[in-house]
């Protein structure tokens, strides 16, 4: 067995563990908007209410042998509980990938860090589908992070994980995040005499200003969910042929934003200004 074996089963167990929490995240995402325990009890069918077997829990392949349907009742089950384990799967392998590029990396820092970024992808998967369904991105999975954000962000820099922003950028990314964006919705009701974005989006940049540092990520964040959000919009104004009236709230598109720079931020940056960030891994 080769050293790129075990990178390789690392890989997949990493797999494992993002399809396992893609699974709770369904659990969250259907339960936090109604004020349930995400801990108690398991999952049952809506319709008849038999609790889900233990068998027939397993993340993305058992609605595939249920065929998408209770056993008892054959009531329907939403494509969208395997779809969201497949994306959470897909998400952690890549920032297993992403964090812990080769084996010689595969050290406490680095093992810490993807668990940092990994709450941090969980929350945006969860607030998108949440904010997508009920237009509300709850606390747990934005403003509550911030604390989350700067601690591990301290902590990182001190083992030296240098790609963590300190714990000082990681407060004013905070606050810059948060303060910055009620400041425009302010200034745009202001002028527009009508809400543009909600105080669960500023929760959310706060969030993101925490784990990121204020610049460049958050205005790259901005830019990239206003440019994802304007094609969106455009799509569907002539798919569904009439004015803008896109009943889309902007959480997900910040959510898509901060994958984005998550992923690729540091080149596109670089690649854009040709002045290194000092985000680079290793740096
Ligand atoms: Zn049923």
């Amino acid at each position: 067995m080769t050293l790129d074996d075990v990178y390789v089963g690392m890989q997949c167990m990493a797999g494992v563990f993002g399809a396992l929490f893609g699974s709770f995240l369904n659990v969250c995402i259907v339960r936090i908007p109604e004020d349930r325990s995400v801990a108690w009890p398991g999952s049952a069918c809506p319709h008849c209410g038999n609790p889900v077997r233990p068998y027939d829990n397993v993340p993305i392949f058992a609605w595939f042998w249920l065929r998408g349907r209770c056993r008892d009742c054959k009531t329907p089950f939403s494509g969208l509980y395997p779809a969201i384990e497949a994306l959470f799967c897909l998400l952690t392998v890549l920032l297993f990938r992403r964090v812990i590029p080769d084996i010689a990396d595969f050290d406490t820092p680095h093992l810490l860090a993807f668990v940092w970024y990994g709450w941090l992808l969980f929350s945006l998967v969860g607030l998108t589908f949440i904010d997508l369904r009920h237009k509300i991105i709850p606390d747990g999975f934005s403003i509550y992070s911030v604390p989350v954000g700067v601690a591990g962000a301290a902590l990182l820099r001190h083992l030296g994980f240098m790609e963590a922003p300190t714990w000082q950028q990681s407060v004013v990314g905070a606050a810059s995040g948060g303060i910055g964006l009620v400041g425009v919705m302010a200034l745009y009701k202001l002028i527009r005499k009508r809400e543009g974005m909600g105080l669960g989006d500023a929760k959310l940049l706060a969030m993101l200003g925490a784990y990121f540092g204020a610049v460049p990520a958050l205005p790259f964040i901005i830019l990239v969910s206003s440019v994802v959000g304007s094609v969106v919009g455009v799509l569907w104004m002539l798919w569904k042929r009439k004015g803008l009236q896109l009943a889309v709230p902007f959480g997900p598109f910040l959510a898509v934003g901060a994958v984005v720079w998550l992923f690729f931020g540091e080149s596109m940056v670089f690649r854009w200004t040709g002045i290194a960030t000092g985000w680079a891994l290793g740096s």
